[in-house]
């Protein structure tokens, strides 16, 4: 016998404001979304201006106006009504060319709001507008109102309806930066619209119109946002197979960012977040960019409509391909094409060759051929030998003059003695039993962490004063982001305070670091902060933080070195916990074992 709980109860259809408050869960999670949705409706209206203000996190408040076709009294009625939408004219929903189709963001957002439409039709016929309020999901009529022609809609109280919802938004911060993230993807797909974004009476965003349709436009509106070095340091991509079109810009290997958030992915003018993209860009950068490096890419993919579904998910954030590898193969290659063409290979011959690609077990242990081909060796080693002992121009190996080499290494030093350094990047070591080859910057960073890490947790940081603060341009999100945390950054030994809009100037340096590139420290960090929880003492993400100093503060590749300070550095290794690897993942040395060697030039 079921118990009361269990007692079937009678089915019942939903009313729609429920209906719509089910749908609002998915559709608007969160302010961001509801912009994201308003703005995608005023695209599709033809709209050449659009301007969005939003206060407190678009909790309070949120308005997106435009310039766009408008609606009269009849539409808009419609128009907050579910699976209502001007989209679908043939029930086709593979012949989809807006952004908009699912006819669910207005009475959805309707649905936990008070949400006000006004809106008047462009053409002359049209003498007034009409306004229209939902409140929590009931309707009141339309009525004529003043306006100009286009459409505002204005959104209060956003999630009053469901107070659930309402308990899990993010501090009004991160909302702000989810809007202003949102807002800037959609105004990347559409250079040729204006676009404002006014936070209270701050303005985050102004984006004049981009002339023209082609790649310039694009340019041009990328540069306005994503700054003018992304517009020096930016690649034109542009392949096209099988009727699928990739277009868009890449940047320089060298200007990568610590997360992947300026990863800008548009399938038919459509941004979305799509795994298999993101892992095409990896793969396209892959041996170019260290692991945990993010490239700057805004990349347009467009193929026939019968090709993609972009019904997959109630945000439209995620795309489906017919032909899945057709689209990320052209997105590997036209990204591998353009770089190797812009000059930027991997700058590992040999070493990549040697190691296949992928080094094999721990770096100290040293590189093992694979059990299954003896004495073959590698794909691509002849080449890679042979381009090694091409000329190379001027000897850039410092040798360690006889008098300098301590005789033969000692056993105790498993890194071996210093011989030699080579293009100011590698040392190269003598051991009993073989060489070692050792990244000179990959170990310094190692070191350099753990050091950090050491100091964190033995106290206090010791900062160092900059003779003149170090002013680091930045968006307002980085710089809100930084300020946020500038008590404990400052425990960290760096010492911050905002400096005009969008900067903040740099006093102090952990003392650790020495003479460090200071904005370029102060841009990762204020990326990585984006990806921690606001709540999270720093202190416990310090693992992440001490890896973004220790990058900033560790010897570069291309500086020499003495003899000295080679093997200092290497005794210092010797004495670091995991040195192995760089905090990055990449080994910090390889060693060859001299049979190793031997099977090289095939002499066993
Ligand atoms: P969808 O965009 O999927 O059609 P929405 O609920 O977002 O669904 O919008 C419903 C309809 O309202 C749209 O199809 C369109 O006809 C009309 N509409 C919405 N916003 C605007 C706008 N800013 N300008 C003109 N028409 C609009
Ligand atoms: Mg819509």
């Amino acid at each position: 016998m079921p118990d009361d709980l269990h007692r079937p109860s009678a089915i019942r259809v939903l009313p729609s404001t429920l209906v719509n408050r089910i749908a609002a869960g998915e559709v608007v999670e969160r302010p961001a979304a509801a912009v994201k949705e308003l703005v995608e409706n005023s695209i599709d209206a033809g709209a050449s201006t659009i301007d969005v203000v939003t206060r407190d996190g678009g909790r309070t408040f949120l308005s997106i106006t435009d310039d766009g076709v408008g609606m009269g009294p009849e539409a808009l009625k419609l128009a907050i009504e579910r699976h209502a939408t001007s989209k679908l004219p043939s029930d086709d929903l593979l012949a989809i060319h807006t952004m908009g189709f699912r006819g669910e963001a207005l009475p959805s957002i309707g649905a936990v709001s008070r949400m006000t439409l006004t809106s008047r039709r462009h053409d002359a016929a049209a003498s007034t507008a009409w306004a229209l309020t939902v409140e929590g999901g009931t309707a009141g009529e339309a009525a004529p109102a003043a306006g100009r022609a286009g459409t505002r809609v204005e959104v209060r109280d956003l999630f009053y309806a469901t107070p659930a919802r309402l308990k899990f938004l993010k501090s009004e911060r991160s909302e702000t930066a989810a809007i202003e993230e949102a807002v800037t993807r959609l105004a990347m797909a559409c250079p040729a619209i204006a676009f404002t974004l006014m936070d209270g009476a701050r303005r985050r965003l102004s984006l004049a119109p981009a002339a023209g349709d082609g790649a310039a436009a694009r340019l041009q509106r990328l540069g306005d946002i994503l700054g003018r070095d992304f517009a020096a340091d930016a690649l034109e991509i542009r392949a096209e197979r099988d009727g699928v079109r990739l277009t868009g810009h890449a940047a320089l290997p060298t200007h990568n960012r610590a997360t992947g958030q300026a990863q800008y992915l548009f399938v038919n003018g459509r941004p979305v977040r799509d795994k298999l993209l993101l892992g095409a860009v990896r793969g396209g950068y892959a041996d170019l960019i260290p692991r945990d490096r993010y490239p700057v890419v805004a990349l347009f993919i467009d193929l026939p409509h019968e090709a993609v579904d972009v019904n997959v998910h109630p945000a439209k954030a995620e795309v489906r391909f017919r032909d899945t590898m057709l689209v990320r193969g052209l997105l590997v290659s036209a990204l591998r094409h353009a770089l190797a063409e812009a000059g930027h290979r991997a700058s590992s011959g040999l070493g990549t060759a040697i190691l296949g690609g992928r080094h094999a077990g721990g770096a100290t242990t040293g590189y093992r051929f694979p059990a299954h081909e003896p004495r073959t060796p590698p794909l691509g080693l002849a080449e890679a030998v042979a381009q090694y002992q091409a000329p190379i121009g001027p000897p850039s190996a410092r040798t360690v003059p006889a008098a300098e080499a301590e005789g033969p290494p000692p056993a105790e030093h498993p890194l071996g003695a210093a011989r030699a350094q080579l293009h100011n990047t590698y040392i190269v070591s003598e051991t009993p039993g073989g060489l070692v080859i050792t990244d000179q910057h990959a170990a310094h960073e190692r070191i350099v962490y753990e050091g950090m890490k050491a100091a964190l947790e033995a106290g206090p940081v010791a900062a160092q004063r900059l003779l003149f603060p170090a002013v680091v341009d930045l968006s307002q999100a980085e710089v809100d982001r930084l300020v946020e945390r500038r008590e404990e950054l400052s425990g960290l030994g760096l010492e911050l305070e905002p400096f005009g809009p969008g900067a903040v100037a740099a006093h102090t340096v952990p003392a650790l670091l020495g003479d460090t590139d200071v904005a370029g420290l102060v841009r990762d960090l204020a990326e990585s902060l984006a990806e921690f929880d606001r709540a999270e003492p720093l202190r416990r993400r310090l693992d992440a933080v001490c890896a973004t100093l220790a990058c900033h503060g560790s010897v570069r590749a291309g500086r020499a070195l003495t003899v000295p300070e080679m093997n200092a550095l290497l005794r210092q290794m010797e004495a670091t916990p995991f040195s192995g690897q760089c905090n990055h993942g990449r080994p910090t040395h390889v060693s060859l074992a001299l049979p190793e060697i031997e099977r090289l030039f095939e002499r066993r």
